[in-house]
């Protein structure tokens, strides 16, 4: 039986790459095969995301690729989806005519019922402005969805965020807060540990408040419960389900970071020793105008209490450079935290402007692009420094490695992973397979990555192989 085949092309961060998992389970449930090339598909899907800079000039010239597609295969539809897609809704449309569908973020479970409409009756835009509170829609995790590895997996605990970062434009198009129900998370992580998965991520825009809504929503039905977080709790829940050999998160809020999560992690085995903090500046008037919630010195302090009570914790953060109004004080008060932070890693970004967020209005503050440019280049002198300062110090070490696979740039190779979320090159070893976990000895150090030796073979991958499903 030839079936129909479909592509889909992700932009962003891991919430879109899980909706693409969950757009791709709708449609393998549908009948569908994925394709590698998208030329070969017969539903393409571009899983939009707004965050990037230029992100809709991006999609406008693929979706002008796209148009010579459908010119010679008219019967191929093509959907739009995602951050962009909620924010642009008719523009796309417009701009686009050969688009079949486009859907937001609160309605990805309706992806294929809108591709068939559309066959039926023409092109559809369905954008709908929050997510509905019925968790068999709102959350990847709780649709069917196609995994990209069968040993590790994401988990959405929460979507929207109730925070207003000025240069985020993240509440615009995901909406409030909304949690998973507990029960349902951890039942969840239980079915994924049954069905081989050893490593967990939970997944949220604001990680550490979640289930604040959940006990806000409980008392005002009468419950004589206090309005709180309840992140501590689920990492110790989903982080106690027998097999589960790791546990990670991200992203959490350094606002929100509470001690009594830090204990959690430090007494929850399965959490990796890894904490994903983003700071973005350093300067005091920068995180105010940023509104972020916190002081250069409250960060580093919670940093430190983190270091404190998780032996061996690896720490990673993000940076904004050149946030309007930053001046060369705030930026070098950036250098300082970043020196101070001593950081394994950091993604910095060159601040570019979102339209529709509080900053991008701050145009007679935007600064210099060529200083942007300068300011990044001195912050990343500084994270190398600290970075390359973390990896020296695992040479010689014994480290457990999560196999991914083959190393993607040397076939000689084969690529793990530690619990500090440091990647290692070992060479290739017959029979190790994806989702196994060995030992190795690390023996060099390599700036982005450590090169080391397998010294045993600690455990077989959980789960069983999966015979790929073939599109002919
Ligand atoms: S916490 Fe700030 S940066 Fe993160 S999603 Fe919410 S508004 Fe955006």
């Amino acid at each position: 039986m030839v079936s129909k085949k479909y592509h889909i092309t992700t932009y962003g961060c891991q919430m879109n790459e899980h909706d693409t998992e969950r757009i791709a389970g709708l449609l393998e449930a549908d009948g569908l095969a994925p394709v590698a090339n998208v030329a070969d598909a017969d539903v393409i899907v571009l899983n939009t995301c707004c965050i990037r800079e230029n992100a809709d000039n991006k999609l406008y010239a693929k979706l002008g690729d796209l148009k010579v597609l459908k010119t010679e295969r008219p019967d191929v539809q093509i959907a739009v989806a995602g951050c962009l897609a909620q924010k642009d809704r008719d523009t796309i449309r417009e701009r686009a005519k050969h688009v079949d569908v486009v859907f937001g973020t609160h309605n990805v479970h309706r992806a294929v019922d809108l591709l068939h409409e559309a066959r039926e009756n023409g092109p559809i835009v369905e954008v709908l402005e929050a997510a509905a509170r019925d968790d068999a829609v709102a959350f990847p995790s709780a649709l069917q969805a196609r995994r990209e590895t069968d040993f590790a997996s994401w988990m959405t605990i929460q979507v929207g965020c109730d925070n207003s970062c000025a240069f985020c434009i993240v509440p615009a198009v995901r909406g409030p807060e909304l949690s998973r129900p507990f029960d349902d998370l951890v039942n969840d992580a239980r079915l994924l540990v049954d069905a081989g998965v050893s490593e967990i991520t939970l997944l949220g825009q604001n990680v550490n408040s979640y289930g604040r809504d959940l006990t806000l929503a409980q008392r005002r039905e009468g419950a004589d419960v206090r309005v709180r977080p309840l992140f501590a709790d689920l990492l110790r829940a989903v982080g106690g389900v027998e097999g589960l050999s790791r546990l990670r998160y991200t992203s959490p809020h350094p606002k929100d970071l509470r001690p009594e999560t830090i204990v959690a992690m430090a007494e929850t085995p399965a959490v990796c020793e890894h904490l994903h903090l983003p700071v973005q500046a350093g300067s005091d008037a920068t995180l105010a105008a940023m509104h972020r919630g916190y002081t250069g010195d409250r960060y580093l302090e919670r940093v430190a209490a983190a270091r404190a009570a998780i032996d061996d914790l690896a720490v990673t953060t993000d940076f904004i450079v050149g946030f309007p109004g930053e001046t060369e004080t705030d930026f070098e008060q950036t250098l300082e935290l970043a020196a101070a932070g001593e950081f394994d890693a950091a993604y910095m970004f060159i601040y570019s402007a979102r339209p529709g967020t509080e900053a991008a209005e701050r145009e007679s503050d935007f600064v210099e692009h060529q200083v942007a440019v300068e300011r990044y280049e001195r912050l990343r002198t500084v994270i190398k420094r600290s970075s390359s300062m973390k990896h020296e110090q695992r040479v010689g070490r014994i480290e457990e490695l999560l196999i991914e696979g083959a190393s993607k740039s040397d076939a000689a190779r084969m690529t793990g992973r530690t619990r500090q979320n440091k990647v290692v090159h070992v060479p290739k070893v017959d029979g190790l397979r994806p989702g196994a976990f060995a030992s190795a000895r690390i023996v060099e150090s390599k700036g982005h990555y450590l090169l080391g030796e397998i010294i045993e073979v600690l455990a077989a991958p959980r789960h069983k192989v999966r015979i790929p499903v073939v599109a002919t």
